[in-house]
């Protein structure tokens, strides 16, 4: 089956060319070759970060491996994965897909993920990967939840179940593109909750939060709160973009590199 399956898909892919996400070459798969290659050398994931928030580190911080602010006031998850920086290669991409309803978008952000994450990520994990939800209004008026369409193509192997239906959020009207950091984490508080029918099944479990993008980390550390207050052990962010530091946005410090 899988070698029909692959002819086909090698015959497909000459016959139907597909446009690449990132540069818009046609050719056979989501993100080219040479797009996939930009972004194995520029993501995030070759830098230092902080192994709790993502955040690139100061010199000073390489070894603890967490940023001051986390050392400050931790944050109720315990470690966080993002692929890439918000102001890199496929920013465009999650807008399009976000904005534009360009479904087709999150199989190319997913192929992204599966091709350059996975090499960095434990998949043996045994737990749930959630999406950050959004709320019924929202979703009705999008029509679709962003990270769930990319979460729902990603592998992450046989002992991590998806699940956009355990992790539910209250509708409000704040726009938190325009909010600081502060307010941020005070109008965030109590949006989440957790669907009563998953309730007891949380209880000592490793849950996996999938988001598209990461600004203050404020949403993600709120739904953190609300998952350990409901039993469970550890939370995991996997993030497909970060947004930087002001000071870390021009240009990455070649000290920092791994
Ligand atoms: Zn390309
Ligand atoms: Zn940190």
């Amino acid at each position: 089956m899988p070698i029909i399956q692959n002819t086909f898909q090698i015959i497909y892919s000459h016959v139907l060319p597909t446009a690449c996400i990132v540069c818009q070459t046609f050719q056979g798969k989501q993100i080219c070759a040479a797009c996939l290659d930009y972004l194995a050398n520029e993501q995030l994931s070759n830098y230092q970060c902080c192994r709790q928030c993502a955040s690139l580190l100061n010199h000073c911080e390489l070894t603890d491996q967490q940023c001051h602010e986390c050392t400050q006031n931790p944050p109720y998850f315990d470690a966080t994965y993002c692929l890439d920086r918000y102001e890199g290669r496929l920013q465009k991409s999650v807008h399009r897909l976000k904005y534009e309803g360009r479904l087709f978008y999150a199989s190319g952000l997913a192929l992204a993920w599966n091709t350059l994450a996975l090499p960095n990520q434990k998949i043996d994990l045994t737990g749930y990967l959630l999406p950050v939800p959004l709320s019924q209004i929202k979703l009705c008026l999008r029509g679709f939840n962003q990270s769930w369409e990319i979460a729902r193509k990603i592998d992450c192997g046989k002992c991590l179940q998806k699940n956009p239906h355990i992790l539910m959020r209250h509708h409000h009207t704040h726009n938190q593109a325009t909010e600081t950091r502060a307010s941020r984490q005070s109008m965030i508080k109590d949006v989440f909750f957790i669907n009563p029918l998953y309730q007891k099944i949380l209880e000592g479990q490793t849950i996996v939060v999938f988001d598209d993008v990461m600004t203050t980390g404020a949403t993600l550390n709120e739904i953190a709160r609300i998952l350990k207050d409901n039993g469970v052990s550890r939370v995991i962010n996997w993030v497909l973009l970060r947004t930087l530091h002001p000071k870390f946005r021009s240009k990455t410090s070649r000290a920092n590199h791994v």
